[in-house]
């Protein structure tokens, strides 16, 4: 039988696709590209949503003003988004929980260690494997047909209609479609394309780690350029954050982030820092660290902290290089010793005294320092000393699909009258580049929803 709808990935956006397609009264079916157990793409790897809300909820302290949302997303976009999108996606934002909840999500509050987001992020009962568990089990429940293992290959595109996808040699044909099939993250060959070779003869991209999971190798993003669809944003641009260079090359997730940056300094292999690790709150930085880290030789970096910092970060799951002094630190870091010494020394000698508070944009600032620490900038000083190896981890790439309100693919300007898309895919109508926590999923949601509920219309 032909579905109404062909729902194609099986993350978050799909799910939500799905069911609000199932919901609406089409027949719907979902093609997963990864096996059972590896179902639910980087959204099982989630935490949490970014929500709007003009006074405190459930698990949401305080407020969370609509415009206090588009003014912090203006602020880490530099204005790389689409007002009207991002607006759309942000009031969804606010109502989506209910409808989230029917479909078996659970919330609990933010958890002690993730600084600054309990009044602005709701967080996932059991993290994003059980959202994604849920919504699968709500999807079985209503009747949603759905196939692991089924990698699509390609696409057919008739002047700007779906009109099939193939799954190895066999074709499945469907009335309308929505896309939902991640960014193009593992895909190593496109990444090392796009990020090209550096001043030095690197190829920065093969020392990546991909943070998710190995099946968002944008085959259909790619198939779909090909075939004219509308692309917005740039293959460089991605999600990335500096984590554990011991961390597997996929699927490490959260547990590989070293969220230390801000208490301490960081080091690249020539022993010199690079950047302000104090600029602003962590999760409003961590995401500009991987490409940071990127630019560096060998994409290799070092977290340095002392004693004093210690259980004021989440405990990284590895533990850090430790030393009695910063000179045998260097030394098991495999640094030359004098150029990090005089590093540390410049940055010790360039503290400021105030009055150190990590949960605000304290006072601890260093003067006459390129570059500044301009928060919580406290001396490394108290052994035992710790030092984190980074390399950059691919959250996920922003090369997406153009679209608009009703979340529909365009061709030349035109939007599909039954090709929709949503989620990583189209990510980038919002997210020109950088990132807040949280928004991924808003994004998913928001643009998964109506993704669903205009494939079904369309399909009627
Ligand atoms: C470690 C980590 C932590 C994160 N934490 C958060 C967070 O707390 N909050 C937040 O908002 N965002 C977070 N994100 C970002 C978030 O994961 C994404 O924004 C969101 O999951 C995107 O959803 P999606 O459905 O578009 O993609 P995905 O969830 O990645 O789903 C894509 C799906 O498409 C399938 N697929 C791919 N190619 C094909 C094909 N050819 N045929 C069929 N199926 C295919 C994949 O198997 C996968 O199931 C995190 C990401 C990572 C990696």
């Amino acid at each position: 039988m032909i579905p109404d709808v062909l729902v194609i990935g099986g993350g978050n956006a799909a799910l939500c696709a799905a069911l609000m397609a199932r919901e609406a009264g089409a027949s719907v079916l979902m093609l997963e590209a990864a096996p059972r157990q590896w179902r639910g793409g980087n959204s099982g790897h989630t935490r949490n949503l970014r929500c709007m809300h003009d006074a405190p909820q459930d698990v949401l302290t305080d407020a969370y003003p609509e415009e206090e949302y588009w003014q912090d997303l203006l602020k880490v976009t530099g204005g790389q988004t689409n007002e009207a999108l991002a607006r759309l996606a942000i009031r969804a934002s606010g109502n989506c929980r209910d409808w989230m909840c029917r479909h078996g999500v659970h919330f609990q509050p933010s958890l002690s260690g993730t600084l600054h987001l309990s009044r602005t992020n709701a967080f996932f009962m059991g993290g994003g494997k059980a959202l994604v568990n849920a919504y699968y089990r709500s999807a079985e429940r209503l009747g949603v047909a759905i196939r692991y293992d089924a990698a699509v290959d390609r696409i057919e595109i008739k002047r700007g209609r779906f009109v099939a996808a193939w799954v190895g040699a066999e074709r499945i044909t469907a009335k309308a479609c929505v896309v939902a099939a991640g960014g193009f993250e593992s895909n190593r060959e496109w990444l090392r394309v796009a990020w090209g070779q550096n001043e030095r003869g690197e190829w920065p991209a093969d020392n990546f780690l991909i943070r998710g999971t190995r099946y968002n190798r944008g085959v259909l993003l790619k198939e779909l350029l090909q075939a004219g669809a509308d692309a917005i944003g740039d293959a460089t641009q991605a999600h990335m954050v500096a984590i554990d260079a011991r961390a597997p090359l996929y699927d490490g997730g959260i547990c590989t982030r070293i969220d230390c940056v801000s208490l301490g300094v960081v080091v690249n292999r020539d022993g010199q820092r690079f950047y302000d690790e104090g600029e602003d709150f962590w999760p409003k930085r961590y995401a500009i660290w991987g490409r940071l880290v990127a630019q560096q030789a060998g994409q290799l970096a070092y977290a340095i902290i002392d004693a004093k910092a210690a259980g004021r970060f989440m405990p990284p799951v590895f533990p850090g290089v430790r030393a009695d002094s910063l000179t045998e630190l260097a030394r098991k870091l495999g640094l030359k010793v004098d150029r990090f010494m005089r590093t540390l020394n410049d940055y010790n000698a360039a503290c400021q005294i105030g009055h150190f508070d990590h949960t605000v944009l304290d006072d601890c600032r260093t003067s006459g320092l390129t570059p500044a620490k301009t928060h919580w900038a406290r001396t490394i000083d108290t052994a035992p000393f710790f030092a984190y190896a980074l390399k950059p981890g691919v959250t996920f790439t922003y090369l997406g699909l153009k679209t608009d309100a009703s979340s529909a693919v365009h061709f030349d300007g035109k939007p599909s009258e039954n090709l929709f898309v949503a989620g990583e895919m189209m990510a980038g109508n919002v997210l020109g580049k950088g990132y807040t926590a949280g928004v991924g999923m808003a994004i998913g949601t928001a643009f998964g929803r109506i993704a669903g509920t205009q494939a079904a219309q369309a399909a009627r």
